[in-house]
């Protein structure tokens, strides 16, 4: 709502010159087809409500019995031995592995510590393991990514990071909001705007499925604060590469 308000303020305040008024409302219309649950208008994962009234193990349960069912559908046969534990086998690993960054708890506290040793440099993590899944197809996204960071006076343990990275990689996911989620997640811990979030991944519905590329990656990234100078970001690009 607020690009339409911002944009009929400054109508009614004779501020916006004509050409400019039409872009504007064009823009608006785009963004309202969009629909809500459009994820690249917001940084968070479109939940629903009550997401988390179910418990982890009714969860369990429930997913297991939908997935007999698509495979019951499928025409497998769930009283095969090798078949029959399939069902229960995925519905744990949904709700307990690949998909346990949607649980608020499973969020790792990032404990900070102070810069006693006033290193005012870039500190660069780099070739973190990205395991996501895309959310279009919930297959898997395979890839790297690399952080920095400049301290604004607080520094994070460094495993830190790599949890930060796993947590919001573990649900499913579109790469760009996985990139903003672990930028903005890293400028709240530390108090600073000056972060970089590189990602270079393989999206397993891209190689395995519809035009079946396997030699592409998907690269994404978040600049701000100082990353948003040249000489930062190269010193960054120079490290990573
Ligand atoms: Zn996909």
């Amino acid at each position: 709502m607020k690009l339409r308000e911002t944009s009929l303020n400054l109508k009614a305040n004779g501020q916006v010159p004509r050409e400019l008024e039409k872009d504007t409302q064009e823009l608006w219309r785009e963004i309202e087809s969009l629909g809500d649950d459009h994820g690249m208008t917001n940084l968070d994962t479109p939940l629903r409500p009550g997401a988390f009234d179910l418990s982890p193990e009714e969860k369990v349960n429930l997913i297991e019995e939908k997935f007999a069912d698509i495979l019951h559908i499928l025409g497998m046969d769930l009283k095969d031995d090798s078949l029959k534990g399939t069902p229960r086998r995925v519905a744990k690993m949904y709700v307990n592995e690949i998909f346990q960054g949607l649980i608020p708890e499973n969020k790792p506290d990032a404990k900070l510590f102070d810069n006693k040793y006033r290193y005012g440099q870039m500190l660069v993590e780099k070739d973190i393991t990205v395991h996501s899944y895309c959310e279009h197809h919930l297959v898997p996204i395979l890839g790297r990514a690399h952080v920095a960071y400049i301290s604004g006076g607080k520094v994070i343990g460094l495993s830190k990071i790599n949890r930060i990275v796993r947590y919001f990689s573990k649900r499913p996911q579109v790469q760009e909001r996985l990139t903003e989620q672990i930028a903005a997640e890293l400028k709240s811990a530390l108090q600073t705007e000056d972060v970089a979030v590189y990602i270079d991944a393989e999206h397993m519905c891209v190689a395995t499925r519809g035009v079946e590329d396997c030699s592409s990656s998907t690269v994404t990234v978040h600049y701000s604060g100082k990353f948003e100078e040249e000489s930062y970001r190269n010193e960054f690009l120079k490290i990573i590469s």
